[in-house]
């Protein structure tokens, strides 16, 4: 793991680079985020492998000046003892490094960037730079798609795989190769896996030095990258947006306590028939599915359980031998909350806000259960034609506040982070003694469930749900019973940490 320094002043650099060999392997100096940089002070204490970088402009660095200065700073830092050089393939004489070779030790680094795409023709490129006398390949791409991803992978696997590509006429140098920007963040995590030499993770939030880069924290502590390797199995969460998802702490931390060699990505798919299709050939065990691909992802799947089919919904899916089988945990979710809250729910009276994925996976639960359910949705017209396809009521968003019912259930995102200061229904609906169970669990506490113990209300939050659709969903994976306490919490941390910072 490699972390940037690109602090704007030599003192703070010194610093920061001691900062970084906490958590580093590597350090980069990139002296473009410096106006005067003191190589020698910068270099002559330093605590980890150096790498000595001075990007242009036109690599899209901070660099402007001239190209014989630029050049200069590099081969003073390779005398100074820098472990690492890296130099852009476009830099004058950038085929033949050997007169820079021969002023120390440095093993040079010839670097690649493209900030608009990822090309379809990476292994030229990857022949054309390694055919010059550098020591290592670096080849850093932008992803505007999750697929492009597996091109990078692709590459990496064939330099690593077979040591040599047949078109490389000097092959099998090392590669440093990930994508950039938040689509290519899983290609950072992943490097481990299929052999890229380093990858660079960003000493605090805001010190980035490319656009998409983790925090090193979050590579070491979150994703565990010290511990990937190429058996490492891959999950992940399906869905966009994914950023703040808290699937990734909860399911990491899990493989972790049991000592699964595995990893929990975010992967915001937009398109999820290429995704799913692409994404075959890299043997993901399995995926949790979120908004908006819940019901999309149906067709796409080989095979459902019993209660996804008939729910029609799939928020887990496992790979069992190659055939991806779809489940929903949703439903047992929220009903194994409401049963332990609220004991057997035959004959009682239901009022589901909602009729998304969520209320759907949730209604037909109560169905089952014997609970008279009654639907009520901001679009009349989908609460009607879901009702229709379950077999229970649907009223007017408007005569919310006549219904009455032993539960009333929360299904839509209205009361979630960052609008929290809304309810999804009039307090006048909230009778006293009544149940109120919020799917909501960004914040716990909504406004819905203030307002539903101002009158009295027993209150439910969307904690145990959203703990027991992960738990179960960990299971379904890996056969083994889930670390429940440790899931429950790391929510509650994750939940409280972003209330304290909201
Ligand atoms: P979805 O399929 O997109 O459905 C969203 C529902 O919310 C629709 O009924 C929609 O009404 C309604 N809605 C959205 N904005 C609204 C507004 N401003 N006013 C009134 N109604 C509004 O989403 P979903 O998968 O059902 O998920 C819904 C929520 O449940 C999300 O917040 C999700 O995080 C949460 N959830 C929690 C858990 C858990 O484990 N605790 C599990 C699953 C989901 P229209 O039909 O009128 O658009």
């Amino acid at each position: 793991l490699c972390i940037p320094i690109t602090a704007n002043t030599n003192e703070k650099a010194l610093k920061e680079i001691q900062e970084a060999s906490q958590l580093a392997d590597v350090i980069e100096i990139r002296l473009d985020y410096i106006p005067h940089p003191d190589l020698e002070r910068l270099l002559n204490h330093r605590p980890k492998p150096i790498i000595a970088t001075c990007r242009p402009t036109r690599e899209g660095g901070k660099f402007d000046g001239p190209e014989e200065v630029r050049i200069k700073l590099l081969e003073q830092a390779v005398e100074l003892g820098a472990e690492f050089v890296d130099i852009e393939h476009d830099s004058v004489g950038a085929e033949d490094f050997q007169p820079l070779q021969k002023r120390g030790k440095a093993k040079v680094i010839i670097s690649y960037h493209n900030f608009k795409e990822t090309p379809a023709n990476l292994r030229d490129i990857y022949a054309r730079l390694s055919d010059s006398t550098a020591d290592i390949v670096k080849i850093v791409t932008t992803a505007n798609d999750i697929t492009d991803n597996l091109k990078i992978f692709q590459l990496l696997e064939e330099v690593n795989r077979r040591g040599v590509l047949q078109y490389a006429p000097t092959a099998g140098k090392p590669l440093i190769a990930f994508c950039m920007g938040e689509l290519g963040q899983i290609s950072r995590i992943l490097a481990p896996k299929y052999g890229s030499y380093l990858t660079f993770g960003s000493l605090d939030v805001g010190k980035e030095s490319a656009p998409g880069q983790l925090t090193a924290r979050e590579m070491l502590e979150v994703y565990h990258i010290n511990e990937i390797n190429r058996e490492t199995s891959i999950y992940g969460l399906i869905g966009n947006p994914v950023s703040h998802s808290l699937g990734p702490y909860i399911h990491n931390a899990a493989f972790r306590e049991l000592g699964i060699n595995a990893v929990y990505l975010p992967l915001k798919v937009e398109n999820l028939r290429e995704f799913v299709q692409g994404f075959k050939g890299l043997k993901v065990q399995g995926y949790s599915v979120t908004i908006p691909h819940k019901e999309a992802i149906v067709p796409l799947l080989d095979g459902l359980d019993p209660l996804a089919r008939e729910i029609g919904a799939v928020n887990t899916v496992v790979n069992k031998a190659g055939k991806l089988m779809g489940y929903n945990t949703d439903s047992t979710a929220a009903l194994r909350e409401l049963e332990e809250a609220m004991g057997d729910l035959k004959g009682k009276r239901a009022t589901l806000i909602g009729a998304g994925g969520a209320a759907r996976a949730i209604a037909f639960g109560l169905k089952k259960k014997g609970a008279d359910v009654t639907l009520v949705n901001r679009t009349e017209d989908r609460a009607r034609r879901l009702a229709q396809e379950l077999g229970c009521r649907y009223r007017r968003f408007e005569d919310v506040t006549k219904i009455d019912g032993e539960v009333l259930i929360n299904t839509t995102s209205v009361g979630m982070y960052p609008k929290t200061d809304v309810s999804p229904v009039p307090p006048e609906a909230l009778k006293p003694g009544m149940w109120v169970f919020d799917i909501v669990y960004n914040p716990l506490q909504t406004c819905l469930l203030k307002e539903a113990e101002e009158r009295g209300c027993h209150t439910l939050d969307g904690l145990r749900m959203f703990l027991y659709q992960a738990a179960q969903q960990f299971e379904l994976w890996t056969a083994r019973p889930a670390p429940l306490g440790l899931m429950e919490k790391i929510i509650r941390k994750c939940i409280s940490y972003r209330e304290a910072v909201a």
